[in-house]
């Protein structure tokens, strides 16, 4: 349903809780927050409204400056802590928005390669695809484009890796997604609202767009991986 991620130089946990209450306008029923800091990945998730996550870290922070965010509004999987986004497998946490039209077959060949799945979304298969190409050896930025190549349906995600703090990637098919640019700091956000606290400069991504980015770098491929310039704008949203 709702996204935002920070690939920053300052802690993110606060920030990425800021960018999600601007998206509760949409709806949602569960929230979570992942984040990539010097002992690995880390998470905490909510059913019900983002003060509940907020609850949690506060009784138990999250520290990083690589956060990925997301409000779930749920397609496949009940509305309860295990299906709520940010999905974990191995070396990523992912966020994702939409639906993931072929997962039943790719959870099937996954489980069958020996994949032990904790939730029922479809959403997972993402993460559990992604982690199993970096097991194959593939780099970062090669895993994704190949899981990306997998993957039929709707989708807007956003993924960060362990052991690779600052190191995000988005991509948009069918779901939109929006690149924020700051000082020294990257977002990106299901819409721009979510990250007028944070930018007003901002590129819209475009059918098939996917983003390697990092604190003080963007990336921006096209369907076929070929590098491309996308518009830079000022977002009309109000801080
Ligand atoms: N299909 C995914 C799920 O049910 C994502 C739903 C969303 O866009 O929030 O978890």
């Amino acid at each position: 349903c709702g996204i935002v991620a920070i690939s920053g130089s300052a802690p993110v946990a606060d920030r990425l809780i800021d960018g999600l209450k601007r998206l509760e306008y949409r709806g949602y029923d569960s929230a979570g927050v992942a984040i990539a800091g010097t002992d690995g990945l880390d998470r905490r998730r909510a059913p019900g409204k983002i003060v509940n996550l907020q609850a949690l870290l506060d009784a138990d922070p999250l520290e990083g400056t690589t956060g990925i965010a997301h409000t779930r509004w749920a397609t496949h999987g009940k509305p309860n802590e295990a299906n709520a986004h940010p999905h974990l497998a191995g070396r990523v946490a992912i966020v994702h928005n939409g639906i993931i039209e072929n997962f039943r077959e790719l959870r099937q060949s996954l489980q069958a390669g020996g994949r032990v799945f904790e939730s029922e979304t479809d959403s997972e298969v993402v993460a559990q695809l992604l982690d199993q190409k970096l097991s194959e050896g593939l780099s970062p930025v090669d895993a994704f484009e190949a899981t990306l190549g997998e993957l039929d349906g709707a989708f807007a995600l956003a993924v960060i890796f362990q052991g690779e703090q600052g190191l995000m990637m988005g991509a948009r098919r069918g779901s939109p997604l929006v690149l924020g640019y700051g000082e020294g700091e990257m977002f990106l956000g299901s819409d721009a609202i979510a990250l007028a606290p944070f930018t007003r400069d901002v590129t819209y991504l475009e059918e098939g767009d996917w983003c390697v980015l990092t604190p003080d770098s963007f990336d921006i491929r096209n369907a076929r991986g070929e590098r491309v310039n996308r518009k830079r704008v000022t977002s009309a949203v109000n801080d």
